[in-house]
């Protein structure tokens, strides 16, 4: 085999790309090629500095998609960031490691998708996990730190834990001891990595304990294998579109890039092309490349490959706020803690019962609604029964419907906060046929209300913690948004210009080759191959039928790692 040809193209370098091209290569007689459009971050203090986030923002390791103006959110449009590098999103992200809800994972399977749920993929989340025990870090006593061995793995190649620069001034008991003092309290769990996310806890994140710099895909997954004679890599390529072998069968044979000195080339790959692009690029690839809805194809004069109207359909994210106190005390000493809280409805909503009900009456109108604005493409029947199971697992199986994180920085208390479970479905499509173009990208943030209560009942709650004892005699006044411009007593409406006019994207966009059976809207089928391709598959956010409460990356790498056993055929 010649530089030209691999078994195996892997198409984007991020986090769900490196774990598949690491597995697939540890079979030595197989070949793998990764196609990535960013450089090496190896060097990169933006990267590597674990109190660094947001330095890379703007960058040119920054792919900053500009979303469509939100006509349900103020008008204004959004940026979402996502890693344009060697390990993708895992070098600039926040890097919190937290999974799912158990039921959440679960709900994959229900919906129609055999094999998947939390149990089978607890081992995944294990296998490529290397969590650094804080006890043998005597630097973190007193931190609040815990954790339940039984859920972690010690020895897979990702670094999982808290830093040397963790607080342990006794904060974390404070925090604990305010949310034991709150009407309806919100109780410490002692591993919110468990599958049982509600609660107040301490979670531990990607990065390296003994240097003390961030642990991305690539320095876990790449770096300490590069030497591998079947695994290369081609930097600073971008993947235009998959090349089809000539025939009726949607069959690939390769990847047309565009290379760092700007020529265009075709890559072949005699067994399969893997997307792993991300939520944002792997839909619009797909579309590209002749897959996707022939209506839209056909604006932009690309021939119909297979007919799949929802590739791009049910695009998800979360909406991201944050108020801020003033601290009595000062953090400016170089350490640093986040806190998080995941309440319930029953712990968030005052009448959480009512609610749910009148949620349950809204759902029809709601999957209605979904539907029309995407020209019936999905169908409101289909998306009707993803929105029953988002509300059995919100009102019967009470996952969190909020996180809730607390940092100190400086002098002040920063909470950033956000529904965990928006139920707003948008879009993304490709607006040219040339690769280069940005996509419309149109998450319809704020579209359903429910998603909007959410929003407003976090921001009270927060208040609430803010004004609870012992939290309450450290913080001085709110400062964002402020009494002043949103009094205590505020009703939703007045709360609705600083959550609409300051909320962000929270980064976490999924389902847009969304893994579901063909018949309710499924983009890729359960061993992740889209459906009417013979050996495509989709491995990253992309695929995930619904959100989940914790942040993606964790659930990002642990489909990776069950993806490759699918790929080599363990599964
Ligand atoms: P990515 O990791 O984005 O990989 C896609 C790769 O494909 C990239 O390297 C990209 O450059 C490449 N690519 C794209 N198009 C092409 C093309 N045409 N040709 C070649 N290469 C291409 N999650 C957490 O769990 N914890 C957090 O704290 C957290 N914070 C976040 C903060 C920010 C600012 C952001 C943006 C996200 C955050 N997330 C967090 C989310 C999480 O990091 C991502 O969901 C996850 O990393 C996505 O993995 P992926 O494999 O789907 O895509």
């Amino acid at each position: 085999k010649s530089d030209s040809t691999y078994d195996y193209i892997v198409v984007g370098g991020g986090t769900s790309g490196l774990v598949v091209a690491n597995r697939l290569s540890e079979q030595k007689n197989t070949t793998v090629l990764v196609i990535e459009a960013g450089g090496s971050v190896y060097n990169n203090p933006n990267v590597t500095d674990t109190l660094g986030y947001g330095k890379a923002f703007g960058t040119d390791i920054d792919w900053a998609y500009e979303t469509t103006d939100q006509e349900y959110a103020g008008g204004s449009s959004q940026i979402v960031r996502a890693g344009k590098a060697l390990g993708g999103t895992s070098t600039i992200n926040g890097l919190v490691y937290l999974r799912a809800q158990a039921a959440q994972i679960d709900a994959w399977e229900a919906i129609g998708n055999k094999g998947w749920n939390w149990k089978t993929l607890l081992p995944y989340f294990k296998k490529g996990e290397k969590l650094q025990d804080p006890a043998k870090h005597p630097v973190l006593d007193g931190s609040g730190i815990t954790f339940d061995p039984a859920y972690h793995g010690f020895t897979g190649p990702l670094k999982v834990g808290w830093p040397s620069t963790q607080l342990n001034d006794g904060l974390a008991q404070k925090l604990n001891a305010t949310y034991q003092n709150l009407d309806v309290p919100v109780q410490f769990n002692h591993d919110s990595n468990s599958g049982d996310m509600v609660g107040y806890s301490l979670y531990p994140k990607t990065l390296d304990y003994e240097l003390n710099i961030r642990e991305d895909a690539a320095r876990a997954y790449y770096y300490p294998y590069q030497n591998r004679t079947n695994l290369h890599v081609w930097l600073n390529t971008h993947a235009n579109k998959i090349t089809w072998k000539d025939g009726h069968e949607a069959t690939a044979d390769g990847v047309e890039v565009t290379l760092s000195n700007g020529k265009t080339t075709v890559v072949k790959a005699t067994r399969e092309v893997i997307l792993a692009a991300g939520a944002l690029k792997s839909p619009v690839l797909l579309e590209l490349s002749g897959v996707g809805n022939p209506d839209i194809l056909a604006k932009y004069g690309i021939a119909t490959k297979v007919n799949l109207p929802t590739v791009g359909e049910n695009l998800q994210d979360q909406m991201n706020n944050g108020l801020q106190f003033e601290s009595k005390k000062s953090y400016a000493d170089g350490k640093s803690a986040d806190y998080v809280s995941y309440p319930s409805a029953a712990q968030l909503f005052p009448n959480s019962t009512a609610l749910g009900a009148d949620l349950l009456r809204k759902l029809p109108a709601y999957a209605a609604q979904v539907a029309s604005a995407n020209g019936n493409v999905t169908k409101a029947s289909d998306i009707y029964r993803f929105f029953k199971i988002q509300w059995d697992l919100i009102f019967r199986d009470g996952i969190p419907v909020a996180e809730i994180l607390l940092s100190p920085y400086g002098n002040l208390y920063s909470s950033e906060y956000w529904g965990s479970v928006p139920f707003s479905r948008g879009s993304i499509h490709l607006s040219s046929a040339d690769p280069m173009a940005a996509a419309i990208i149109d998450p319809k943030y704020f579209m359903l209300d429910f998603d909007f209560e959410a929003q407003v009942q976090a921001a009270r709650f927060i208040r609430e913690v803010f004004n609870t004892e012992p939290l309450g005699d450290m913080a001085g006044a709110e400062t964002t948004p402020g009494l002043s411009t949103v009094p205590a007593d505020a009703d939703d409406e007045a709360w609705a210009d600083f959550i609409k006019g300051k909320y962000r994207s929270n980064f976490h966009p999924i389902t847009t080759t969304a893994m579901l059976p063909k018949e309710i809207g499924g983009v890729v089928d359960t061993s992740l191959k889209v459906y009417g391709t013979s050996n495509v598959r989709v491995v990253d956010a992309s695929i995930m039928p619904f959100q989940v409460c914790g942040h993606l990356q964790s659930t990002v790498y642990a489909v990776a790692e069950r993806a490759a056993d699918i790929i080599k055929g363990r599964l």
